[in-house]
């Protein structure tokens, strides 16, 4: 039994991988944008399960819809139709204006399974992504990301993959050629330091590709389901992707990812790609749940009449950029930069410093790269909640540096 603080960390040091650097908290419970550690103190969640906590911790329609469906069928492959997952497919491909769906368990899954479809049904190898970009840690999806501590240890990894800068459409061009399968991209970078796609960018990006021959594969694992204030971030911008990927929130924090496959892409043939979790009953249960709470309507003392979370996102994410813009010493911060509830902020010096101090003043935040401070709060946050961790968040950078 683990009976002691000590023995938590002490454990988890001695027997997990060491893949991971830890905080030095150990966390228990969470409720809505609330987690407490072992000695009960609580936190305001800013990290929100590192984008895969859009509804909360433990939300209560999530939490209904996994019990009730962990009692009725938990696992079930896709050699089997099944009620909740046919039922979640046709909501998801709904919602997101797409034909079809792969269901699978992971953002980087979703990503390999994007760039296998991609080489299927062009014919083509490669592969076009972008400079800080961010899509994964298996060897396809790696190969795509862009940080080379996370990609140099591993090579050689898959042929045929540049990289072009991203909002840079010129290079883009450049860089497209006969046997470009794909163009991979997020809408607002995410890992890579929170930098949105300028107005008009992307959809620069959709006309290369079309008068190309290649793939559109837009990678929405970490702004979907509402993160930007938007169900999917590039509706705001108006482009149709071929291939959509998603995961983080989709269910709630059950591990889930999906390919959206549009037209141009089409059905696949029989055989061509698997997934022995894809498409299992918990998690579509969950998705439901969460698709229901995003564009259905919420309830809870801090949302809006119209009980839509994904607007008040959107309205008060810009509110709380406008403030730290005007609020935020330049001796500290040199941009704000975000959309909705994907809020980074660039610092002049270091970040790790700046995450201990929120932690110890009870806020929870996450890095970007080595000077951006991301912020990722759950969506159902309550407005003094966000307010309070805003006003900590700015106290602590206009004394730091
Ligand atoms: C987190 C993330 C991934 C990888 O998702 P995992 O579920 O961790 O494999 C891929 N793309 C983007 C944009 C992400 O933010």
């Amino acid at each position: 039994m683990i009976d002691t603080i000590a023995n938590v960390s002490d454990l988890e040091d001695q027997h997990s991988s060491g893949a991971y650097l830890k905080r030095d908290i150990t966390i228990v419970r969470g409720a809505g944008a609330t987690l407490w550690d072992d000695r009960g103190n609580a936190y305001i969640d800013c990290v929100g399960g590192q984008g895969a906590a859009n509804l909360g911790h433990c939300h209560p329609a999530v939490l209904e819809a996994i019990t009730r469906q962990s009692a009725e069928l938990i696992t079930c492959p896709e050699l089997f139709h099944n009620p909740v997952r046919a039922e979640y497919q046709a909501a998801l491909c709904q919602v997101a204006e797409m034909p079809r769906a792969f269901l699978c368990n992971s953002g980087t899954e979703a990503n390999e399974a994007a760039l296998k479809i991609a080489r299927l049904k062009t014919g083509r190898t490669g592969i076009i992504a972008t400079m800080r970009g961010f899509h994964g840690r298996t060897m396809g999806a790696l190969s795509a990301t862009w940080n080379k501590e996370y990609r140099e240890p591993f090579q050689p990894l898959i042929p045929n993959v540049t990289h072009v800068p991203y909002n840079n459409i010129d290079k883009l061009r450049e860089a497209l050629n006969a046997d470009t399968a794909a163009v991979i991209i997020e809408v607002v970078q995410g890992e890579g330091g929170v930098h949105p796609a300028q107005d008009g960018y992307l959809g620069a990006v959709q006309d290369l590709c079309h008068t190309n021959g290649t793939l559109l594969i837009i990678d929405e694992v970490q702004t979907g389901f509402g993160r930007t204030g938007y169900l999917f971030a590039h509706q705001r911008d108006g482009v149709q992707p071929d291939l959509l990927t998603v995961a983080k929130s989709m269910a709630g924090g059950i591990p889930m990812g999906a390919v959206l496959i549009g037209e141009r892409v089409g059905e696949l043939p029989p055989g061509t790609h698997g997934s022995t979790f894809g498409g299992n009953p918990l998690a579509c249960g969950a998705g439901l749940a969460v698709l229901k709470e995003l564009t259905v309507g919420a309830s809870g003392p801090d949302v809006p009449a119209d009980g839509n979370l994904i607007t008040r996102a959107r309205e008060l994410g810009q509110q709380v950029i406008d403030h730290f813009r005007a609020n935020l010493s330049e001796n500290a911060v040199r941009e704000v930069r975000g959309r909705g509830f994907m809020i980074g902020i660039e610092l002049r010096g270091k970040v790790a410093p700046i995450l201990k101090a929120l932690q110890e003043r009870g806020v929870l935040a996450l890095p970007a790269g080595p000077s951006v401070l991301r912020l990722l709060p759950p969506l159902v946050i309550s407005d003094d909640d966000l307010w309070q961790a805003v006003t900590i968040i700015e106290e602590t950078l206009n004394n730091a540096f």
